[in-house]
């Protein structure tokens, strides 16, 4: 009763109708989420997962047996021969740039085959302005193939890819653009007519905020090789830091020689106490990412009902856990952050401000009251301050508490 008294009885009205409405698609939610739940569960079943191998280590840690079976486990979820899953990664962005500068040698050329890359990956390529130690700094060559109506022209990659054309960058989530995120059919289609084109270049899918929304991942669709971050789907919220790549056995070893040094690669790098977290928060993923999905389904109905452009709609086939509403003004977007911020359960009384955040061109706000600093597993919204001034939601460790700042945001947005 309390929590209801917060909100205006048209809301309550409104987050009813929405409910009704949405029921199918939380059930098709609920099964993906079984079924990763089965596979995260069988694979731990066959490696014997066990209280040992959540032992923490020290120093150089060679012989951790916790982190080499770590990294199994993973190339196992992932169809992949290979894995490096690490809390050495400072962010999904590091992770990403590691595989990118493991792989690509002066001279080669890298192409982005899904329009301008995440914001701070455009920094790592350095193509679109002058960024200290990019790839550009080390003569590695960048295109990137233009959308066409928010999708990838697949039809126009036998001609954009080349027999020079080293590594294929794909951006599975929608990141922060209004165009939709990749299916992995989608992404299948990419891979095979990659393939068709340069059957040497490396395809290479940016996995971030897609794990476990759909039953297949990126690798078993013709990936070689693909990256992400802990603290977003796959670490379920209980990662402290970090992030994995998984992939083609080379390249993910080519990966670890720049992440560590050359020689040293996968065999080094202490765990820190963190094992039991990673190993959990695994387990528990495929359900926490649903939770997440409902509170964006239940966005998308709430902000489409308020008259919003929402991106995906409700009904939508989703691709990731990403859910866009353009609120057209700078203000709004600021209040639309400011209530979720307001809702959460660390820094509640803190007022996001936009930041120059290293790494983005625009000023970003970002409302992230997480445990894990930053953490968008959790409830939060962000959104760089420029046109159509969309905020991008997402997360949410309990579906309980994403209505809840989802009523909050609506109620401020009333106000205007
Ligand atoms: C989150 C994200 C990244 C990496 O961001 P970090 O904040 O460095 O983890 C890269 N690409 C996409 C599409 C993302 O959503």
């Amino acid at each position: 009763m309390g929590v209801i008294k917060i909100f205006s009885q048209r809301l309550l009205d409104l987050k009813r109708i929405v409910l009704g409405e949405v029921a199918e698609n939380f059930r098709r939610v609920e099964e993906i989420s079984e079924v990763n739940t089965l596979k995260i569960l069988n694979a731990m079943r066959r490696l014997k997962i066990s209280d040992a191998h959540f032992k923490t280590s020290t120093g150089y840690a060679y012989g951790d047996i916790g982190r080499e079976k770590l990294d199994e486990l993973f190339a196992e979820i992932f169809c992949a021969e290979s894995a490096l899953v690490r809390t050495q990664f400072v962010s999904g962005t590091h992770a990403l740039a590691t595989v990118l500068f493991g792989i690509l040698r002066p001279n080669d050329e890298l192409v982005s085959l899904t329009g301008a890359p995440y914001d701070t990956l455009q920094t790592v390529i350095g193509h679109t302005h002058a960024a200290k130690g990019s790839l550009k700094e080390f003569g590695i060559s960048y295109r990137e193939l233009p959308l066409i109506n928010g999708k990838v022209d697949v039809a126009a990659i036998k001609n954009f890819v080349t027999p020079k054309t080293k590594l294929a960058l794909i951006q599975r989530s929608r990141g922060y653009s209004m165009r939709e995120p990749l299916t992995t059919s989608d992404i299948e289609k990419i891979c095979a007519a990659v393939k068709a084109t340069n059957p040497a270049c490396v395809t290479f899918v940016d996995n971030c905020y897609g794990e476990f929304v759909e039953t297949c991942e990126p690798i078993e669709v013709g990936a070689d090789i693909a990256a992400g971050s802990l603290i977003k789907n796959i670490g379920g919220g209980l990662a402290p830091t970090g992030g994995y790549i998984v992939g083609k056995k080379n390249l993910v070893e080519l990966a670890s020689y720049r992440l560590t040094a050359p020689g040293m690669g996968d065999e080094l790098g202490a765990s820190l106490g963190t094992p039991r977290l990673l190993y959990q928060g695994l387990f528990i993923a495929p359900h926490v990412t649903a939770q997440a999905l409902k509170g964006a389904i239940f966005a998308a109905g709430i902000f489409s009902k308020l008259g919003y452009k929402t991106r995906p709609l409700p009904e939508d086939f989703r691709g990731d856990i990403i859910q866009a509403i353009e609120l057209q003004s700078a203000e709004k977007l600021i209040a639309f952050c400011r209530a979720i911020q307001n809702f959460s359960p660390v820094d509640s009384f803190a007022a996001p401000e936009p930041w120059d955040m290293p790494g983005y061109e625009d000023k970003v706000i970002m409302a992230a009251g997480t445990f894990v600093q930053g953490a968008s597993i959790e409830l939060s919204a962000d959104a760089p301050i420029r046109e159509p001034y969309a905020v991008y939601m997402q997360g949410g460790l309990t579906f309980e508490h994403a209505v809840i700042g989802i009523l909050a945001a609506a109620q401020e947005l009333e106000k205007f």
